[in-house]
């Protein structure tokens, strides 16, 4: 499918649901895909990119961010915090923030380098032992503890168990941040982000139907 089809659809979804056109953003989730296909994307004019490793985000957009003005681009995957320094440098939002530790260095590196990515906090909605995340019994005392150390937290973010009806984990994810005065909410793929869009998702994370399949 192409960047505009994915496009209109998320706007046909906003129209559905009675929300504005473009109060949801669209990530183009590019891990894994070849850089001429990113490149494509960028030519399409969308500016807006998501990678899960901080490695191979290293590799790939210190050039296209030299080539195209105005990308964004948005961490994913988990953090590792022998990674902060480097992910905090190479990324405008950071979606995986999921443990006190990690809290915690952001906020010293956020002292030290005088800034710090938009974040999301992520939660584990379907309590899968295997996922990041924090449990959504937790969710409430770890955003307060995140504010706490005045980390600019705008959201949360989830991935549902894959073999799961989304509808319930969107759900769960939506009166979490309303709970907590968080506009953010970043959920919904390639194969549920019309849903996502329904719950009240404001950012969705689309790799595959953009770019076709990667690479394993
Ligand atoms: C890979 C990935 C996506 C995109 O998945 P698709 O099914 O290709 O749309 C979205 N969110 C996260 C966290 C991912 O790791």
């Amino acid at each position: 499918m192409s960047l505009q089809e994915i496009i209109s659809r998320v706007h046909k979804a906003e129209a559905t649901a009675g929300r504005a056109e473009g109060a949801v953003q669209l990530i183009a989730v590019s891990k894994r895909q070849p850089d001429a296909r990113v490149a494509e994307v960028l030519a399409q004019g969308h500016r807006v990119f998501g990678e899960n490793q901080v490695q191979e985000a290293a590799g790939k957009w210190p050039a296209f961010r030299a080539q195209y003005d105005g990308v964004e681009v948005h961490l994913l995957g988990p953090l590792q915090t022998n990674k902060a320094r480097q992910a905090m440098e190479l990324f405008d939002v950071i979606h995986s923030l999921d443990r006190p530790k990690l809290a915690k260095t952001l906020a010293r590196l956020r002292d030290e380098l005088g800034q710090c990515p938009k974040l999301f906090i992520q939660i584990n909605t379907g309590e899968e032992p295997q996922k990041a995340g924090v449990l959504p019994q937790d969710a409430d005392t770890f955003i307060a503890e995140c504010r706490a150390l005045e980390l600019p937290v705008i959201g949360v973010m989830c991935i549902p168990p894959v073999d799961e009806e989304p509808a319930l984990h969107f759900a769960l994810l939506a009166k979490i941040a309303a709970r907590n005065g968080l506009d953010g909410v970043s959920m919904g793929m390639s194969g549920d982000f019309e849903r996502a869009v329904a719950q009240g998702a404001t950012h969705v994370r689309v790799g595959s139907a953009i770019f076709g399949e990667r690479a394993s």
